[in-house]
């Protein structure tokens, strides 16, 4: 059996959950199966938006997939899903005012009675929980920005994508049974996670399979239920929320040094400008050096890295190792390091 590894919490699980997110939203957009959905996103925001009127808001898309995999009949024995799915389409939709919320639901039901809708917001929602991220968010998603003085431990909350729901926990989680903090299930999925690919921690060991499994699948639950109530808490030791964002993601090798963050984020605007803006390597590394530095143990002594600088070959080489672990990230849909090359 493999030794556990210790948690994360604070700024090193808030960084694993920022940048896996952004290798999952980025996984979805450079999917060609997923182009045609994507396309049709603003169109569907348009159409939400003509029949809420001013009850539209920017989350309103999110709420609709949270609902419709609230009614999704593969669901319905799951109760804790449904009952934390359910509390999300509030969150998004208008959870605070029945009449309002009471509109949003004739709001959807008008506009799935297009066909074509109903199959996009299915599809999405597909895209959504099997990537863990908001598939809603991926039109919105290309504008987004990087300042690095937001990736601290106190503002990387307010750029980090929102976390969805993981088919592959949810499928681990039977909901008929009640609640336990006695077992370490998540800390052994994720070792599992980290070892074996495909492998379930719920389903081996012991003669007593199904002593362990439920008291596991308990343990799991009741860190999710938690996390729903209170994802702020997930970052701090030792609390069940805490838990299930360590099973969720994978959080080795999530280092909090400056100078490996930067050079993700690096590595992440080179792919975009690359891979969706088409840009060559070169022009993309001296576009991103104007406001990032890559970091290299011979620093580059320029405030703005170019051709004037006598090393920079090294530097744009520094630049491309980075974007080929940001390739190799997105492509899992979670963070991989120079390790995996
Ligand atoms: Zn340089």
């Amino acid at each position: 059996m493999k030794k556990n590894k210790a948690l994360l919490h604070g700024y090193r699980l808030k960084l694993a959950v920022f940048l896996n997110n952004e290798y999952a939203m980025r996984s979805i957009i450079s999917n060609d199966e997923y182009k045609t959905y994507i396309e049709q996103l603003p169109a569907l925001k348009n159409e939400l938006q003509e029949n809420l009127g001013k009850l539209y808001n920017t989350s309103i898309a999110d709420a609709c997939i949270e609902y419709h995999l609230y009614h999704s009949p593969e669901y319905y024995d799951m109760d804790i899903f449904c009952d934390m799915i359910y509390k999300r389409v509030l969150k998004h939709a208008h959870g605070h005012s029945i009449n309002d919320n009471i509109e949003f639901e004739n709001a959807y039901d008008l506009v799935t009675l297009n066909a074509k809708n109903k199959d996009l917001i299915s599809k999405l929602s597909e895209i959504s929980i099997k990537h863990g991220v908001y598939a809603t968010r991926a039109d919105a998603f290309g504008k987004k920005t990087y300042p690095l003085e937001l990736i601290n431990e106190e503002n990387i909350e307010k750029i980090t994508e929102e976390t969805f729901f993981n088919i592959n926990i949810l499928n681990e989680i039977n909901p008929t049974l009640t609640h336990s903090t006695t077992d370490s299930a998540p800390q052994q999925l994720k070792n599992a996670r980290e070892g074996e690919q495909n492998s379930t921690p719920l389903f081996t060991e012991t003669h007593n399979k199904n002593i362990e499994r439920e008291i596991r699948i308990n343990k799991l639950t009741t860190s999710m239920v938690a996390y729903e109530q209170q994802p702020s808490s997930a970052f701090t030791t030792n609390t069940a929320a805490n838990q299930y964002l360590n099973a969720f993601y994978n959080t080795n090798n999530i280092k909090d040094i400056h100078k490996e963050i930067s050079n993700k984020i690096f590595g992440l605007l080179m792919w975009d400008m690359t891979t969706l803006k088409k840009m060559k390597q070169k022009p993309a590394f001296k576009e991103i050096s104007k406001n990032i530095k890559i970091a290299r143990k011979k620093p580059c002594v320029h405030s703005t890295c170019n051709e004037e600088c006598s090393d920079f070959e090294s530097c744009l080489n520094a630049a491309s190792r980075h974007l080929r672990i940001a390739r190799n990230s997105i492509k899992a849909g979670t963070l991989k390091t120079a390790k995996d090359l």
